[in-house]
């Protein structure tokens, strides 16, 4: 089995962004919003914070116990602010909050975490705007791992608007047959047994087993679940290792390729900027 090593592979990628990062007029600045006391949401939301200041951004963190409202005016001041360059609003919100609403306030020039429903249609529309960090890491994840893509049958298990409904567009664009299972799907080992490509993201863990796939599979795992204090993915990692022909690892996979997509796309906010002046 070829491991597919997210961490070694992004940490080459910031490498050479932060040379790139050089090269603006402009030093990038992310702004990330954190309304949740989740522990999980915090430790995401400082790994980001860290990754940017590493490859030389300008980058903070605004945790407050917002309200709906306040959360909002809080956006429309980092909009208005030209100083800002991207604005990450990570999800998920408090409950009762209106994540639409939210979402739909951040300007889309700085929506870095491409869910601003323009950037989406953009995504559809294969234009250019900014594409969702997990999905836009695992398509890097891909091709620098020299997998082909072209032809290939794909199953996605999961169709969530972060991972799996993004991940269907861009598959789409490399030419691969998609299919998508989900949680109302009938039988899903007769979806995933014909994947060339399978790519978990339920949030289940050890979902997928080593009858619901064919030998020589390529398995991206994008779950992250604690088990007994441990991350583990959606993917029996062990019982799969002797037939898959490459899978990523939980964590160290797709993981550290989102902190990395994320970085891109703020500076790529700021590189559209300066193309334009
Ligand atoms: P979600 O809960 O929004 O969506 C889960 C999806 O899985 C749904 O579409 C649902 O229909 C499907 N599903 C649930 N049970 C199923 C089953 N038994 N069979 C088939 N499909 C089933 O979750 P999400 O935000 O998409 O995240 C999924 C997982 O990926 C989580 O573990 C999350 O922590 C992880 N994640 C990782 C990264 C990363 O950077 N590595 C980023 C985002 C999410």
């Amino acid at each position: 089995m070829h491991l597919i090593d997210g961490k070694a592979i992004a940490s080459r990628l910031r490498r050479s962004l932060k040379d790139r990062v050089q090269t603006l007029k402009k030093q990038p600045h992310l702004v990330v919003v954190l309304a949740t006391d989740h522990p999980a949401s915090l430790s995401y939301v400082t790994a980001k914070e860290k990754a940017a200041i590493e490859v030389g951004f300008k980058s903070r963190i605004i945790k407050d116990k917002f309200t709906e409202a306040s959360l909002l005016k809080c956006i429309d001041e980092l909009n208005q602010d030209s100083e800002v360059d991207g604005i990450l609003v990570q999800l998920p919100l408090p409950d009762g909050f209106d994540q639409n609403k939210v979402i739909d306030r951040i300007d889309p020039t700085k929506d870095v975490d491409g869910f601003h429903p323009h950037n989406l249609a953009m995504l559809v529309q294969d234009r250019e705007g900014f594409v969702p960090a997990t999905p836009k890491g695992i398509i890097r994840l891909l091709k620098e791992s020299n997998i082909h893509l072209k032809g290939q049958h794909v199953v996605i298990v999961g169709r969530s608007l972060i991972v799996g409904k993004p991940l269907i567009h861009l598959l789409l664009k490399e030419n691969m047959s998609v299919t998508v299972a989900h949680s109302k799907s009938k039988d899903l080992k007769a979806l995933t047994l014909p994947a060339d490509v399978l790519i978990a993201a339920v949030g289940v863990p050890n979902l997928i087993q080593p009858d619901m796939v064919k030998k020589g599979v390529i398995i991206i795992d994008v779950g992250i679940n604690r088990v007994d204090g441990k991350l583990v993915g959606d993917v029996d990692f062990e019982a799969l290792k002797d037939v898959v022909e490459a899978m990523t690892p939980v964590p160290g996979g797709v993981g550290p390729m989102t902190i990395y997509a994320l970085l891109e796309n703020t500076y790529e906010a700021v590189l559209r900027k300066e193309e334009t002046l």
